[in-house]
């Protein structure tokens, strides 16, 4: 099967994370006037697998570097898409952290990435994109209700392209109850919620503090078997999770492609959408996800498609995108 061919829905991609070589070295050239020097497109990938989480989130702070005013924010969130694109990504839904720098407030972020997707509807006409704005655990309760509110007021400009908000970040010495207020200020005013959770071991009451505030979809969700009472949960409630195989061998949360929980959820026919998470930092495309998956839980042409209609469900698009979304795929699969 041509993988790369398939129409494909990506629900899962943050902009800092889904940088390719070519985009980081544009990026670098456009920030030290033509220079290579000091490019190491190399420190931003995860190489093979690391230890813990932690160190995975020391490899945003490259990207960071280099996103950090408007052109070259701008500049990246066209080249990122492009880039699913040409991966023949149809439906995209694209996550990023308003994120303050010395040159550009946080809203000013977040006005440039809406800026850079409209351009993108001319340009890259062969995919649909949304936003989703994250809320960065690490960053503390403040900027998260700022960040909500900020969210609420952008989206009165751009009412159909910011669809949800994300909770991500290290979640390490972070309490979920903290970000409760921010995050039902962001259900009231009608965005979805797309949350990380289970993404470290340990964490079961946190967990089911997070299946009972519930959520959309689910971030991962890797440790949710870790206890019987949030596996049962989560099958229960019917929350789809999104599914990130190479980013977890990388971060060393699971063992193997064969002992992803995405085998699991399967079994017991769950919705889940396979996502590429950080396609630059984890060396990965949607297509080679799909690809693992597909090899390596021997998931029929049938199987792919109907995870891919499923995942159409799961989005955040609209009732007549998500028809017309349907309609290509199953067209595909009819040739
Ligand atoms: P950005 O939001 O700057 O566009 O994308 C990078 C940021 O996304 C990281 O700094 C981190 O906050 C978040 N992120 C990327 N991958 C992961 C992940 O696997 N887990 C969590 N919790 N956060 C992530």
């Amino acid at each position: 099967m041509d993988y790369k061919s398939i129409p494909k829905i990506e629900l899962h991609a943050h902009l800092n994370g889904s940088l390719s070589n070519k985009n980081i070295l544009e990026l670098h050239q456009l920030k030290y006037q033509g220079s290579d020097q000091g490019i190491n497109a190399d420190a931003y990938k995860v190489q093979k697998e690391l230890p813990d989480l932690t160190q995975c989130f020391a490899k945003f702070k490259y990207a960071h570097e280099l996103t950090d005013v408007p052109e070259r924010l701008g500049r990246a969130c066209e080249n990122v898409i492009r880039d699913f694109q040409e991966d023949n990504v149809v439906y995209l839904e694209l996550r990023t952290t308003p994120r303050a720098t010395e040159h550009m407030s946080r809203e000013t972020y977040l006005a440039t990435v809406c800026e850079a997707i409209r351009k993108c509807e001319k340009t890259c006409p062969g995919i649909l994109v949304k936003l989703i704005p994250s809320i960065d655990r690490s960053k503390g309760v403040q900027v998260a209700e700022e960040n909500v509110e900020l969210t609420r007021k952008i989206r009165e400009k751009y009412p159909d392209l910011i669809v949800g908000i994300d909770l991500s970040g290290n979640p390490e010495n972070t309490d979920f109850r903290d970000f409760r207020k921010a995050l039902q200020a962001a259900r009231d005013c009608g965005l979805k919620l797309a949350l990380h959770c289970a993404e470290t071991a340990g964490s079961v009451s946190e967990n089911l503090e997070m299946l009972e505030f519930g959520m959309d979809r689910m971030g991962h969700g890797t440790f949710m078997d870790e206890s019987l009472e949030t596996w049962k949960m989560l099958l229960e409630k019917r929350i789809p999770v999104e599914c990130c195989v190479r980013s977890n061998l990388k971060c060393g949360s699971v063992s193997s492609a064969e002992n992803h929980h995405i085998r699991k959820l399967l079994e017991a026919q769950h919705p889940v959408a396979i996502c590429t998470d950080d396609s630059g930092v984890f060396d990965t495309s949607l297509s080679s996800e799909i690809e693992l998956c597909a090899k390596t839980f021997k998931l029929s042409r049938d199987a792919i498609e109907e995870i891919t209609l499923s995942t159409i469900d799961q989005s955040f698009a609209s009732p007549s995108e998500k028809s017309r979304l349907k309609t290509l795929v199953h067209d595909f699969y009819r040739k």
